[in-house]
C-alpha cells in the first residue's frame, strides 16, 4: 500500500482522540498520582539495578533469601549454622596462643620495660610459620636484615612522635615526604609536573585515586560516576566504589588474564570517571594492556589509574634486570595516576605507599578543605588527618638506604626465583599456571583434583600461600626472602607430594577445609550470607575465648 500522508493523520488523529478519551475517564488526581507512583518505581528500579553489576537472576535470587530471612524458622536455622562455623573459626584464631590470659582493664601500675618487652616476645613467639625461613607467600616482603632493622631503629628514635599535618614543627617529614614522592615520579617517568602523596597503604592509595577522579566526575556534571575495572583488579577498588558512591562495572578477563579490552572499551559510556589496569594484578601477577587502556582513556577522555600497588618496587627495576617489560607508566600519554607500595617491595615497613598523579590538576581533586570551621582553615591533602611522619621517614630511610642498585638486583633475584617456580610448577602432574606469571606471583590450579585441598595440605607442612576464586586456583607470591634455590626446592618438594596425597584423597579432596569454605560459599546464592560469615571471622579476632579443657 503506498503511503497516503492524509490517511497516516487520520489513523493518528483517531489514536490520540482514543488515548483523550480513556484517560478523560480517570480523574486528574489519579492521573497526576499514577504518573508520579510510575516515575517513583521506574527510578526505584532503575537505582535498584544499577546499584551492582551482578546478573540480575543472581541478585533476584539473593533478594528473596535476604526476604526469607525476615522468617524466624529460617533466620533460627542461620543462626545455628553459624554458631556451629563460630566455634571452628575462634578455636584456629586462638590456636596459636597457648595459655589464653587477656589483658582486659589498663593496668594501674607501670611495668617495667623489661616485663613489657618480655611480654612483647611471648605474643610474637606465639606465630608459628617461618617468614625468615621464606615459607609465606607475600606478607613480608624483604628479609629480616639485622642491619637494616638496627637502621631503621635509630630512624625511629628520630622521628616516632613527627607528623606531617604540621610542617611548620616536621619541616624535614615534609621534605622526606616529597622526595619519595618524587622518586617515585622519576622511576615511573613523571614529567616534570607529575606530583602525589603518601599515603598509608596500597588501599588508601587507589581510595585516593578513586576520590579525585569521583570529584572530578562531579564537577563535570556526572551524577552517577561509573569506575571500570577489571575483574582481577584489588577488592580495594570496591571498597572506595562503597565507600564514595561510585558505580562498578568488573570486566572479565582473556584466557591469559589480561583485562578483555573489547568489552572494556564497550563499558566506556558518558558517566565513566576512570578506568583500571593492574600492573601487575594480585591475583596471578599478570599485567593488563596497560598501553591499550592508555588509548582507550585517551580516545574516551576519561582518566586512567594503574594499579602498580604489588609491584610498584618491581617493574621499574625489571629493564635493568634483564626482564623487559610493555610500557606500563607515565610514558603512555593516557596514564594519569599510578599507586606503588613502598610498603611492598619498597621495602619500608608496613604503613606507606604512593599515589602519583601526572599533573596538579587531578592531585587538587584529591585534596580536601574545610574553610569555615571554626578550628581553623583546614586543608589535608590525604585521607588522615594527622599522619605518622615515623612510616613517611622509615621509608625514606629505607629507599636511601637501599639505592637504586639493590632495587635492581632484589628484583633480577625476585623475577628469577618466581619464572623458575613457574617452570617447575607447571612440571607437576595435574597442576597449570594460571594466568601470565610475569613479575613475582604465580598462580596455579587443577583441572584433577581440589587445588584448596593442596593448600590445606601445604599449610600442615608449614607453608601459607593465598587461595584465589573464580576460578578455584591458589598463589605464591614470590618476596626477597624467598629467592633463593632451597626455598623453591623445598617448595616444590612439598607441592609435589601435597599434590600426589590429595589426589589420592576421597573426593579428589573436595572435603578438605579450605574446599568446604568455598565450596559452600559457591551455593549459598545470596553474597550477604556470605557476607555474614566473613563477620564471624573478623569478631573471632577480637573475641577472648576461654582456654578449651581437652
Ligand atoms: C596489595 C595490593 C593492593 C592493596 O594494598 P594494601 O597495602 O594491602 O592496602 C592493591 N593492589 C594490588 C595489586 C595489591 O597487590
Amino acid at each position: 500500500m503506498p503511503f497516503d500522508k492524509a490517511t497516516a493523520i487520520a489513523h493518528t488523529q483517531f489514536f490520540i482522540d482514543e488515548i483523550n478519551d480513556r484517560l478523560s475517564r480517570f480523574s486528574p488526581i489519579v492521573l497526576v498520582g499514577g504518573t508520579a507512583v510510575s516515575i517513583y518505581a521506574y527510578f526505584r528500579i532503575r537505582t535498584i539495578l544499577r546499584r551492582s553489576d551482578r546478573p540480575v537472576h543472581q541478585r533476584l535470587m539473593g533478594y528473596f533469601v535476604s526476604l526469607a530471612r525476615y522468617l524466624p524458622s529460617v533466620e533460627n536455622k542461620i543462626q545455628k549454622q553459624f554458631e556451629g562455623i563460630r566455634g571452628e573459626i575462634v578455636e584456629s584464631i586462638h590456636k596459636y596462643d597457648q595459655d589464653r590470659i587477656f589483658i582486659r582493664e589498663l593496668l594501674n601500675t607501670q611495668l617495667s620495660p623489661e616485663d613489657v618487652i618480655q611480654k612483647a616476645s611471648e605474643y610474637e613467639s606465639m606465630g608459628t610459620f617461618d617468614v625468615n625461613g621464606g615459607r609465606v607467600s607475600g606478607t613480608v616482603y624483604t628479609d629480616r636484615d639485622q642491619k637494616h632493622i638496627d637502621f631503621l631503629s635509630e630512624i625511629f628514635k628520630k622521628y616516632a612522635y613527627s607528623n606531617p599535618l604540621h610542617p611548620d614543627v616536621f619541616p624535614g617529614v615534609r621534605k622526606m615526604e616529597a622526595e619519595v614522592v618524587r622518586m617515585a615520579a622519576n622511576l615511573f617517568h613523571g614529567p616534570p609536573e607529575a606530583c602525589g602523596t603518601v599515603s598509608s597503604g596500597g588501599t588508601e592509595s587507589i581510595m585516593l585515586a578513586c576520590f579525585a577522579y569521583r570529584n572530578r566526575a562531579y564537577a563535570k556534571g556526572i551524577t552517577e560516576p561509573v569506575m571500570i575495572i577489571p575483574v582481577t583488579a584489588h577488592a580495594a577498588f570496591d571498597k572506595a566504589a562503597f565507600m564514595m558512591n561510585i558505580r562498578v562495572k568488573h570486566i572479565p578477563v582473556d584466557c591469559n588474564n589480561r583485562v578483555n579490552l573489547k568489552a572494556m572499551r564497550s563499558a566506556i559510556s558518558s558517566d565513566t570517571c576512570m578506568i583500571v589496569g593492574s600492573a601487575p594484578n594480585f591475583p596471578t601477577g599478570t599485567i593488563d594492556d596497560i598501553a591499550q587502556i592508555s588509548n582507550l582513556g585517551l580516545r574516551y577522555k576519561v582518566p586512567v589509574h594503574v594499579d602498580a600497588c604489588l609491584g610498584g618496587f618491581l617493574i621499574p627495576f625489571m629493564e635493568e634486570a634483564g626482564f623487559p617489560l610493555s610500557l606500563f607508566d607515565f610514558r603512555l600519554p593516557g596514564v594519569t595516576s599510578i599507586s606503588c607500595d613502598t610498603h611492598k617491595y619498597g621495602y619500608a615497613p608496613k604503613g606507606t605507599s604512593v599515589i602519583l598523579y601526572r599533573s596538579p590538576e587531578y592531585l587538587h581533586d584529591q585534596y580536601f578543605a574545610v574553610t569555615d570551621w571554626t578550628g581553623g582553615i583546614y586543608a589535608t591533602p590525604t585521607l588522615a588527618g594527622s599522619r605518622s611522619g615515623l612510616a613517611i621517614a622509615l621509608t625514606w630511610g629505607t629507599m636511601m638506604y637501599f639505592g637504586r642498585n639493590v632495587y635492581v638486583s632484589r628484583t633480577r633475584a625476585i623475577v628469577d626465583s618466581a619464572r623458575e617456580l613457574a617452570k617447575q610448577i607447571a612440571t607437576i602432574p595435574g597442576l597449570e599456571i594460571y594466568g601470565t606469571p610475569e613479575v613475582s606471583v604465580v598462580a596455579f590450579r587443577s583441572k584433577e583434583f581440589n587445588i584448596y585441598a593442596v593448600a590445606d595440605k601445604m599449610n600442615h607442612l608449614g607453608w601459607n600461600l593465598n587461595t584465589l576464586q573464580h576460578p578455584d586456583s591458589i598463589h605464591f607470591c614470590m618476596t626477597f626472602n624467598q629467592a633463593r634455590g632451597e626455598v623453591i626446592t623445598a617448595f616444590i618438594a612439598d607441592l609435589r607430594k601435597a599434590c600426589e596425597e590429595v589426589n589420592e584423597m576421597p573426593n579428589k579432596g573436595g572435603a578438605s577445609k579450605t574446599a568446604a569454605i568455598y565450596g559452600t560459599a559457591a551455593l549459598i546464592p545470596d553474597r550477604s550470607l556470605v557476607s555474614s560469615m566473613t563477620h564471624v571471622f573478623l569478631d573471632a579476632c577480637y573475641s577472648m575465648p576461654e582456654k578449651l579443657n581437652h
